[in-house]
């Protein structure tokens, strides 16, 4: 039986039919994973599936399987799932065992699906290419000589080459749609608070979420309604919309044109075009709308981002917990161990924050941040007015070449239509867009994004499930 590129529904029917046993779903992944080995995607296999398979067989055989009973999962590295390994993509803590389940993890456990192992990432998911990682960059699966982006590039690796059914994330400033576009996958990053970050390992601690990149709308949805929810153990979470709006039909999507100027990619804004077209075609009525301070989104991010980073690194000493290298003394000790068993960027971005929440500078820097994060907010309420749903492209170019973007900023250029939903604390999709193009990137896939108001992830659904048929 092809077993290739199946959605959650269809290996749900596969497994609830008898027609593939949970055990052959697994040693199908588990042939293409080492089929795929060199493009690096999986860190490891969990050594605990056999008892994983057992129990989720059982559970389908006994008539008790849920949505998720026996679909196989690559989970990101840097959330915890107890009595497992999990380093962030750092030699930091290389070797550490999780001694708890993060609550993504106990509200998938609760279906008995099969948690095949941890993917690759950069350190700390700092990064949008992978090569941050201590464990060598991802390869893009569409094409190895390019990244397959970042920093949950191992995620969305797995889930285009197809070695898991989906795969979990996380997004700070656009690490789960950014590799989802280069990938040619679905990619949903929720509204801030929507999904708690209990047992994810804290980058930006008022940016981050995490979400699952699937291979289609229908099964962002299906994981997004798994793992959302308030949590008495992340105290930023937030109740679901209950309003009757939750689920209102998308009539208007805003496009913010002069917000899509110099540096993009031809095929990226030809795709994006097309993508309009497309929209138009399904009913949609698209209109320009203008946001003149999404212009400050990537300085804003590039602030208070560092400023988060630096505060979450601080526990990782040598001291608390994690690798150490001893030096002579204490401050020997903090040296040694964050000088050498932290990468480059880590460090950067370390400098960066503590530097811009320094005495003198903070008000300079880090409170006028937080001024224009507000007035970015402001910006996204008022286009909700006028408008349903933001399209944007997901990322300004496809994938790039391994080792072509060898300076920082260009790097973090990159992140110019991300960042600003996580300013927002509003959730984005990004939406494969198969490039048919004759121009010179032809066969890279590229991503529209769309933006919806926050906790209105309905209207993303609605409308992604619209444009994939
Ligand atoms: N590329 C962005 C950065 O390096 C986003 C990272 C993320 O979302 N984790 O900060």
């Amino acid at each position: 039986m092809d077993l290739s590129n199946l959605t959650i529904k269809k290996a749900r029917e596969l497994l609830d039919s008898k027609k593939v046993s949970v055990r052959e779903l697994v040693d199908f992944y588990l042939d293409k994973i080492k089929e795929t080995e060199d493009l690096n995607i999986f860190l490891e296999i969990y050594p605990d599936l056999d008892e994983q398979i057992e129990k989720a067989q059982q559970k389908i055989d006994s008539g008790e399987a849920s949505d998720l009973t026996g679909i196989p999962i690559a989970i990101k590295d840097n959330i915890l799932i107890k009595g497992k390994k999990s380093s962030a993509g750092s030699k930091i803590l290389e070797g550490y065992v999780a001694t708890y389940d993060a609550t993504v993890i106990s509200k998938l456990g609760e279906h008995c699906p099969i948690f095949l192992g941890r993917v690759n990432m950069d350190e700390f998911a700092m990064g949008g290419s992978t090569e941050n990682s201590a464990y060598g960059v991802t390869k893009n699966p569409v094409d190895p000589e390019r990244v397959a982006g970042g920093s949950s590039g191992g995620s969305s690796a797995a889930v285009a080459a197809d070695l898991a059914v989906f795969a979990l994330g996380s997004d700070t400033g656009g690490s789960i749609r950014q590799p989802a576009s280069f990938c040619g996958i679905t990619g949903l990053k929720p509204t801030y608070g929507s999904v708690s970050r209990y047992g994810l390992m804290a980058m930006g601690s008022s940016l981050d979420v995490i979400g699952p990149l699937t291979k289609n709308t229908e099964d962002a949805e299906i994981v997004f309604n798994i793992i959302k929810g308030k949590d008495p153990k992340d105290s930023t979470t937030i109740e679901d919309d209950k309003s009757d709006s939750a689920n209102d039909d998308v009539k208007k999507i805003g496009v913010p044109r002069s917000f899509l100027k110099e540096g993009i990619d031809e095929i990226v804004l030809e795709n994006f075009e097309k993508s309009l077209a497309k929209l138009k075609e399904k009913g949609y009525e698209i209109v320009d709308i203008e946001m003149p301070d999404l212009e400050h989104s990537l300085a804003v991010y590039y602030v208070i981002m560092p400023a988060e980073v630096s505060s979450n690194m601080a526990r990782y000493d040598g001291v608390k917990y994690g690798n150490k290298i001893e030096g002579e003394d204490l401050i020997g000790d903090y040296f040694k161990t964050r000088g050498q068993l932290l990468g480059a960027e880590v460090r950067r971005r370390i400098i960066l924050g503590t530097y811009v929440l320094s005495a003198g500078y903070s008000g300079q820097y880090y409170n006028r941040a937080w001024q224009v994060r507000n007035l970015i907010k402001k910006e996204f309420d008022k286009a909700y007015e006028e408008v349903d749903v933001i399209a944007l492209p997901t990322s300004p170019t496809p994938a790039f070449k391994i080792g072509e973007k060898e300076d920082p900023v260009s790097m973090y250029l990159a992140d110019i239509f991300t960042v600003s939903a996580n300013l927002a604390g509003v959730p984005a999709i990004s939406i494969p867009e198969k490039a048919v193009s004759s121009g010179g990137n032809a066969k890279l896939p590229t991503g529209l994004q769309l933006i919806a108001p926050q906790l209105k992830e309905a209207r993303l659904f609605q409308v992604g499930k619209k444009i994939e048929n």
